[in-house]
């Protein structure tokens, strides 16, 4: 009870802090943007001269590992969970439930909060500690996930411009005087996603100009945040949900060449194919383990472990992965497009990055990876908000950090080889001398004639 008077005052003084336009309490507020489908090599294969500032003055993630499966709405709501998706429950782009019986579709019906209760995403859980939060498009942000949504949010509509996105983001962040500003804020870009998929990843004339777009924005971004006074105030991360990986109309699966529609009901289709048998599931598992060379077959209780995807009552008794750049089809379905994620996440072509700037961040530090669920739980800490359980940990991540000291585990196994060698050397150099002494003549020589007899009556 005590404890929740005082949590209840250093709340209010808080926000009483921001209301007055007095110097700021507590941690530097966080702007998390995801432009979707950036795979990591985009970085290395296209000049971003904006993005590359940006980390310039901060740190850079080389690669995320996201999670399987590979799609938008799970890998979103892994970052602002720090959860599997077989932990927070969103799947898939579509999902059957078979205790309520419900479908869910990215593309149609979604916003049912059953989908989403599941975890309690950080919009949420900042509100608990006092925060006002604000989410622009955000997946899940327009769903009231226990009756709750983020103080500030824009329902999704793919029509509204970067532009009208990020400014009301930066309007929410700085408050209107009465209100304070938002401390946890996100803002989500559909591209390169879009036209990954239009033009395949390989195509460097079509992505050059898309990924130089979403730059700009960057570079709007930036500019917006310099103009409102935020940036250097902000800590500010830029990341993505996945990569994005070649396909063609040569690989192409044809599940019907297998097993006849009429044996099963399909729930998601491709690269991971979600299937409830109508009878006789190993039988179908049998017919569908041998359909292809490029493509993987599933009992549900075998989905190995590193994928995370098996403990949940929504991931379906049979489940086919495709092998990178492979197509699932059935009978009329379209044809497939020249890009597409939702493969293994471990694969480095599904894999995006993390930029990252502001007070908290140290300046021009890179590592090379982390996982995607690492992400939550350096955002908790950035903002002093407890973590709700998740899959992630802090440990890699606080070398990013300008206050934590860490010890990077090269530097450490370097150091480590280093003291070993200097100590075998000297031990090796030591036993060398050592047994050289007796065959060595001139030392022992001198070592006589101290011996002399003249010396006697001194030791008496
Ligand atoms: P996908 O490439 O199938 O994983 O999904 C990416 C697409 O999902 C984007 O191009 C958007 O059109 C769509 N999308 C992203 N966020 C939302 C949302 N909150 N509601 C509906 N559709 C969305
Ligand atoms: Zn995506
Ligand atoms: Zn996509």
């Amino acid at each position: 009870m005590f404890l929740k008077i005082l949590l209840g005052l250093l709340c209010g003084v808080r926000a009483l802090g921001a209301e007055n336009g007095t110097a700021q309490q507590g941690p530097p507020p966080l702007l998390l943007v995801s432009f979707d489908g950036f795979r990591a090599d985009y970085l290395r294969r296209f000049p971003m001269p904006n993005l590359k500032h940006l980390y310039s003055q901060g740190a850079l993630v080389e690669q995320l590992t996201n999670v399987f499966i590979t799609k938008t709405f799970p890998n979103h709501y892994s970052l602002v969970t720090g959860l599997y998706a077989e932990s927070h429950g969103i799947l898939a782009s579509n999902m059957y439930d078979p205790i309520s019986h419900k479908s869910f579709h990215v593309a149609g019906n979604h916003s049912d909060p059953s989908w989403w209760s599941e975890a309690r995403p950080l919009w949420l859980t900042a509100l608990d500690s006092g925060y006002k939060t604000a989410i622009a498009m955000w997946p899940g942000s327009e769903v009231a996930i226990g009756n709750r949504t983020a103080s500030h949010f824009l329902p999704y509509d793919s029509s509204v411009t970067f532009q009208q996105r990020l400014g009301n983001t930066t309007k929410w962040m700085l408050g209107d005087g009465k209100e304070p500003g938002a401390m946890f804020a996100a803002l989500y870009w559909e591209e390169p996603d879009r036209s990954g998929h239009q033009f395949g990843p390989d195509n460097d004339t079509a992505m050059s100009q898309v990924l130089k777009e979403v730059d700009d924005h960057i570079g709007l971004l930036i500019s917006e945040l310099k103009r409102t006074g935020l940036w250097g105030r902000v800590n500010v991360l830029i990341t993505s949900d996945h990569g994005m990986a070649q396909c063609s109309a040569e690989r192409l699966i044809k599940l019907d060449d297998c097993l006849h529609p009429d044996n099963y009901t399909l729930v998601d289709l491709s690269p991971v194919t979600a299937i409830i048998p109508i009878k006789d599931p190993e039988a179908i598992f049998a017919l569908l383990n041998n359909c292809h060379h490029n493509m993987t077959a599933y009992m549900k209780s075998a989905i190995p472990d590193r994928l995370h995807y098996r403990n949940n009552e929504r991931t379906q008794p049979i489940i086919l992965v495709a092998d990178e750049g492979w197509t699932i089809m059935q009978r009329g379905t379209k044809l497939p497009r020249l890009g597409d994620h939702g493969y293994d996440n471990s694969l480095p072509s599904m894999h995006p990055f993390m930029a990252a700037a502001g007070p908290s961040f140290r300046q021009g530090y890179r590592i090379s990876s982390l996982q995607s669920v690492d992400i939550y739980p350096l955002m908790c800490h950035l903002l002093s908000v407890p973590p709700q359980p998740n899959n992630g940990t802090l440990n890699q991540a606080r070398c990013l950090l300008v206050a934590e000291t860490c010890w990077e585990v090269p530097l450490v196994v370097g150091m480590v080889v280093g003291v070993l060698l200097v100590l075998s050397t000297v031990t090796v150099l030591f036993r060398f001398l050592r047994y050289r002494r007796p065959s060595g003549s001139r030392p022992f020589q001198r070592l006589q004639v101290d011996d002399d007899d003249d010396d006697d009556p001194l030791l008496e």
